[in-house]
């Protein structure tokens, strides 16, 4: 038996198949363009297996609730023709089989907690820190979901007194997203995020905002674990420096058994969100 994974960005697209042991018979990967010539592509590729079902890790906002007339579809993006788009609509009509339907940053969380760095908890937040900030909350091992899915890098975060930047998320400026997302980094310097040196003081920054989001979640959800991911991780040094304004910012208030565990970076880097996908699709065919 097979299955297959997408994991639909707004960059790029990854489609994957795997067997039942999970190893992936082929993967690939193209640009993400109008949404007519991208699910093209994905038809071809999965045109060529039979796959048993699907599961979908989708940039967003996404309809995930299906009593929803808008299930399954893209909503708000200022990425031409995909507004309002129906995925798994498109999808469903050329392959009548399950589909698990999320977004990205939920098949994310949910490939680290079966297979990377939350794997033997039962809770997990994940965070990705790239383009946007997104992430996905698992509760007793489920994909948390309520009137929609969580939009955990669009709230706002204390401003540091030395920070003039206006910030640059077009819904709210100076939320989380808007000042310390990969494109914020580069507005700030003029320089892009990977090509900042460690020694930057931007970094510093950086760890302020994204520990007082660590702090949020943990004081709202207080999961096993926060997993970091997403291009701005690559950084090495920036995750001691989270740690360190964690523990500050949240002085003791709640204790996490060791900040070293509790805070860590994704194990399965760029694949998380493709792997949640063929586990989610796996496990629609056991139901
Ligand atoms: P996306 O969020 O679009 O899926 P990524 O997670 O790769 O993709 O994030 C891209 C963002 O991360 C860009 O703003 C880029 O400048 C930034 N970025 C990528 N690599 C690094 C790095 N090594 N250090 C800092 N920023 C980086
Ligand atoms: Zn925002």
């Amino acid at each position: 038996m097979l299955v297959g994974g997408i994991e639909a960005g707004g960059t790029k697209f990854v489609c994957a198949v795997a067997n039942e042991q999970l190893e992936m018979i082929e993967k690939i990967s193209f640009p993400t363009v109008s949404p007519e010539e991208t699910l093209k592509q994905v038809f071809a590729f999965f045109d060529q297996y039979h796959v048993a079902a699907i599961g979908i890790g989708s940039f967003g906002p996404i309809g995930v609730r299906p009593d929803q007339p808008k299930y399954g579809y893209v909503l708000s993006t200022p990425k031409k023709g995909w507004e309002n788009f129906d995925v798994l609509g498109t999808l469903k009509s050329r392959y009548s089989i399950p589909m698990y339907w999320t977004t990205d940053v939920n098949t994310a969380a949910y490939g680290e907690l079966k297979m990377g760095a939350a794997q033997g908890c039962s809770s997990c937040i994940y965070v990705t820190v790239g383009t946007g900030i997104g992430g996905g909350i698992i509760v007793d091992r489920q994909i948390f979901q309520g009137i929609s899915h969580p939009e955990m890098g669009h709230f706002f975060v204390k401003r540091h007194p030395e920070d003039t930047y206006k910030g640059c998320c077009p819904y709210h400026q100076d939320c989380l997203e808007g000042l310390a997302s990969g494109p914020s980094l580069e507005a700030r310097t003029g320089i892009k995020g990977e090509q900042l040196t460690a020694d930057d003081p931007i970094w510093e920054l950086q760890a302020y905002y994204l520990a007082q989001a660590l702090v949020a979640y943990t004081v709202i959800v207080g999961p096993e674990k926060i997993v970091l991911g997403g291009g701005v991780m690559n950084q090495d040094h920036l995750l001691q420096k989270i740690r360190r304004h964690f523990l500050k910012a949240i002085n003791g208030y709640v204790q996490v058994p060791s900040v070293e565990e509790y805070i860590v970076r994704w194990e399965l880097p760029n694949e998380s969100g493709l792997i949640g996908a063929l586990l989610l699709a796996m496990e629609l065919t056991n139901q």
